[in-house]
């Protein structure tokens, strides 16, 4: 993506221009995305300048496979739709144009100017949007981008790679360097800090010392970047397949309790680390799930995230006297409003995760009704699957967690009669230990609707 976030403002950014020539490269057409390619091409024979850029030039001198492929072009996005029927234009202070291929939707940017301040004004006369488009040549386009190795250009007209800011070497060296002073690029888009410790996790790169120093005095920036922003890149970074390498190298950074105060503060108390042995889990978890192309869901990233702080804040709240379910919803409610603050939390995951936990009190009762009437709630499968995450905290959950997995497996009458032999305590046998029951009147509960937890 080429993200709509504020310009450098011209910095004294020495521009010089190395052209690493086909031969000297291993990037392959066979490796880009066959609508990349018809994009690079028709531009190309337009007579526009027409260049892979970004991620995908950096993946692809790695050896990867980069999924979005991002073009950069002296053509506007005007001149772009002229060209493709199957074009549309998008974003208001950025204009881009996204050409569409089926699945497939390649982002094609004007090379972008230095002169925008970056202070978000639209600066219109008579009716001309001034400001928010401001055009420039590749080397404004270069020293624009936030890293050294993600301002690498894949010319399609001769097929070399133009560096204009160190990037070549840098990738070699494996490190990520920030293009001009680290402090005004921070100031300017404190998100690049995240972005640092994202990329490098997930490369396998370093972060210059320069470009890491600030964190300490600018991380706080963060607690004030815009909530929809961090939302999505909490997701790239910890929803993406490298969430566990990229939490270790959030927490290491401390940039995390500028984004994810309430973990830091969790992690931080007495069982901080079991609790940062469940985090760790749930992560691995969660990118052994994308590994197998199986769905993910931000609401259960977020639960683990947040666990800590609900669980503890639950306790507090019982010792003051609080009923214990009150206790839970409200602490679930107050607890998605704080972090809600810094990382957007849309509503329909926030109710999952206010289900999923004042679910988990109810495991530990296992009298027959009330198990069946939990194994029928919609969101069973998913506080379940929480509740064995917790097996990682400590013993008992463990055992909770084999109990509620064994009655799955039992069929519905069996588990029914083994219920109805008289385990009517909180703390119920192992369901194998249970003796033969007496036989009693069945009672199906499926369908009906569980009572609380489910919070409006
Ligand atoms: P990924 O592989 O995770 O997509 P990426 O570098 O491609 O990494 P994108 O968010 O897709 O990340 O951004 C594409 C390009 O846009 C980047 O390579 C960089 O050149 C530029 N860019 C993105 N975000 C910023 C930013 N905050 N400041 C400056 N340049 C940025
Ligand atoms: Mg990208």
């Amino acid at each position: 993506m080429n993200e709509a976030v504020p310009n450098s403002s011209p910095t004294a950014v020495a521009v010089k221009l190395r052209v690493i020539p086909r031969d000297q490269h291993r990037i392959s057409r066979k490796d880009i995305s066959s609508g990349a390619l018809r994009v690079l091409y028709r531009l190309n024979e337009a007579g526009y300048a027409a260049h892979l850029v970004g991620g995908a030039v950096r993946d692809l001198l790695l050896g990867g496979h980069p999924k979005d492929f991002d073009i950069a072009t002296d053509a506007t996005p005007e001149d772009v739709k002229r060209l493709f029927r199957n074009c549309r234009l998008i974003g208001r202070r950025f204009r881009l144009a996204h050409v569409v291929f089926g699945q497939e939707i390649v982002e094609v940017a004007t090379f972008r100017g230095s002169s925008d301040d970056g202070s978000g004004d639209r600066h219109v006369v008579d009716g001309r949007i001034l400001r928010d488009n401001v055009y420039g040549t590749i080397e404004e386009d270069a020293i624009r981008r936030d890293f050294t190795v993600n301002a690498l250009y894949y010319d399609i007209a001769d097929f070399s790679v133009r560096d204009y800011v160190g990037g070549y070497e840098d990738l070699d060296a494996r490190v990520l360097r920030l293009i001009g002073d680290p402090v005004q690029r921070y100031r300017e888009d404190p998100v690049r800090m995240l972005r640092a410790v994202r990329l490098a996790a997930k490369l396998d790169f370093a972060i210059a010392p320069e470009a890491r120093a600030p964190f300490a005095d600018l991380g706080e920036l963060l607690l004030n970047a815009p909530p929809a922003r961090l939302f999505d890149e909490s997701l790239k970074m910890l929803l993406a397949g490298n969430g566990l390498v990229s939490f270790r190298a959030l927490e290491q950074s401390g940039l995390l309790a500028d984004v994810f105060p309430l973990t830091a503060r969790a992690l931080a108390f007495r069982g901080g680390d079991q609790y940062r042995a469940l985090i760790e889990a749930g992560l691995a978890g969660t990118d052994a799930r994308i590994a197998q192309g199986k769905s993910v869901t931000p609401a259960f990233l977020f639960a683990i995230l947040l666990w800590g702080a609900v669980r503890a804040q639950v306790e507090r709240e019982v010792a003051r006297g609080t009923d214990v379910n009150l206790a839970w919803l409200r602490v679930s409610h107050h607890v998605i409003a704080e972090q809600a603050k810094h990382v957007a939390i849309p509503r329909r995951f926030g109710m999952i995760m206010q289900e999923m936990w004042t679910l988990q009190p109810r495991f530990e009762q296992r009298l027959k009704k009330r198990v069946f009437r939990l194994m029928a709630h919609p969101r069973f499968r998913a506080a379940y699957d929480f509740l064995l995450l917790r097996a990682v905290e400590s013993p008992a959950m463990a055992e909770l967690g084999l109990w509620w997995t064994q009655a799955q497996e039992t069929p519905h009458d069996a588990l029914a009669e083994q219920l109805a032999a008289g385990v009517e305590t909180d703390e119920a046998a192992p369901l194998a230990d249970v003796a033969a029951p007496k036989k009693r009147a069945r009672r199906r509960r499926r369908g009906k609707p569980a009572p609380a937890a489910h919070v409006e």
